[in-house]
C-alpha cells in the first residue's frame, strides 16, 4: 500500500487538499466550504472528500489541516469566518479515520511551516513570515518548529502599534501596523499624499489598489513613489521591532503585496537598517515568499511528516 498524506488549507469560502506521498505532491484539489449550521459539515465534507480521492492501493496515514484561528495543542480556539468556536480537530477526523496522525495548525502558521521547509525559507530554522494581503497576517518558527504562543496567538504582528493613537484598527486598537502596511492600509495612505499635494499623479481619479500604487512607483510616478517610501519605511519598522525581539534569520514577506517583487523587498531591506538594532541590522536576510497559495498545503504536509519522522 502508498502511503497517502493530505495537506488541507482551510479557508472561509474554499477548502485547498494537497495529496502527497513521501517524495511530494501528487494531485491538488479545492472544494466549496460549507459553513452553514455552526461550520459543523466541514470536517465530514473534508472527511468524504478524501476518502473518494483515495485508490485501492493508497492507504491515509496522515492529515494535517491549517484554519483560520487561533490554535492550541491540536484544539482550535474558534475561527469567525468558517462559524466555528471550539473543535478538538483531531478528535473529530478520528470519527472518519481512527487510525491516522492528525495535525492542526493556524492558517498563517501553517503557510510559514510550507514555505520554510519546501519554499524560500529552505535551510532555514529561525525566521518570520509575514503576509501582506488585506490583512497583515504572520508567523515566527524558532529552532524549526512554530511557535505558537500560549493563547495561539503569536505572529499577530500586524497589531504591532506603529502609531500611537494612530489609524483605527478592525481588531479595537489604534495605529495597528496593518493599517498601514496591508493592501488597505498602502491604498489609505495613498490617499492622504494625494488629497495633501497638488502635484500631478497616474493615481488621481482612479480606483487604487496596492498594485496601482507600485507599478506608477516603478515608473517613476513621484507621488506613488512617496507612498512606496512612506509604507516601506512603516514595514520596515515594524519588521525590526519583530527582529529586535526574536532574531531571525531570514524575514519572507508573502500574499498579494509581494507580487511588488524585488521593488518592494529592496526598499524595505535599505529601511530596516535604519530600525534595527546593530548586531543584526546587516546580518538578517530578506526573501519573496514562492509557494503562493500551496503554502498551506504544504506545510500541512510537513506538519505531518515531522509528527512520522
Ligand atoms: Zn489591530
Amino acid at each position: 500500500m502508498k502511503k497517502i498524506i493530505f495537506g488541507v488549507d482551510l479557508g472561509g469560502t474554499q477548502i485547498k487538499l494537497g495529496k502527497f506521498d513521501f517524495d511530494g505532491l501528487i494531485d491538488k484539489y479545492a472544494i466549496d466550504t460549507n459553513i452553514s449550521d455552526e461550520g459543523s459539515h466541514i470536517i465530514p465534507d473534508i472527511a468524504s472528500f478524501i476518502k473518494g480521492n483515495l485508490k485501492k492501493d493508497e492507504e491515509l496515514v496522515g492529515l494535517s489541516i491549517g484554519v483560520p484561528g487561533p490554535v492550541a495543542c491540536g484544539v482550535v480556539l474558534g475561527a469567525q469566518n468558517i462559524n466555528w468556536l471550539k473543535v478538538d480537530v483531531e478528535k473529530e477526523f478520528h470519527k472518519f479515520f481512527p487510525n491516522i496522525i492528525v495535525g492542526v495548525l493556524n492558517d498563517a502558521n501553517a503557510a510559514l511551516l510550507g514555505e520554510c521547509y519546501f519554499g524560500s525559507g529552505k535551510g532555514y530554522k529561525d525566521l518570520v513570515m509575514l503576509t501582506l494581503g488585506t490583512g497583515l497576517g504572520g508567523g515566527i518558527l524558532i529552532g524549526g518548529e512554530v511557535y505558537e504562543g500560549a493563547t495561539g496567538s503569536s505572529g499577530e504582528v500586524g497589531h504591532i502599534c506603529l502609531e500611537r493613537n494612530g489609524r483605527s484598527c478592525t481588531c479595537g486598537l489604534k495605529g495597528c501596523l496593518e493599517q498601514y502596511v496591508s493592501a488597505t492600509g498602502i491604498v489609505r495612505t495613498a490617499k492622504e499624499v494625494l488629497l495633501n499635494s497638488k502635484e500631478e499623479s497616474i493615481l488621481r481619479d482612479k480606483d487604487l489598489t496596492s498594485k496601482l500604487i507600485f507599478d506608477s512607483a516603478k515608473v517613476g510616478d513621484k507621488l506613488a513613489i512617496e507612498v512606496t517610501e512612506r509604507v516601506t519605511d512603516d514595514l520596515a519598522c515594524g519588521i525590526a521591532s519583530i527582529c529586535n525581539t526574536i532574531n531571525p534569520e531570514i524575514v519572507i514577506l508573502g500574499g498579494g503585496v509581494s507580487a511588488a517583487g524585488s521593488f518592494l523587498l529592496k526598499k524595505v531591506e535599505e529601511k530596516f537598517v535604519n530600525y534595527a538594532f546593530y548586531s543584526l541590522r546587516f546580518s538578517t536576510k530578506f526573501a519573496l515568499a514562492v509557494l503562493g497559495n500551496d503554502a498551506g498545503i504544504y506545510g500541512n504536509y510537513q506538519n505531518i511528516l515531522g509528527k512520522i519522522k
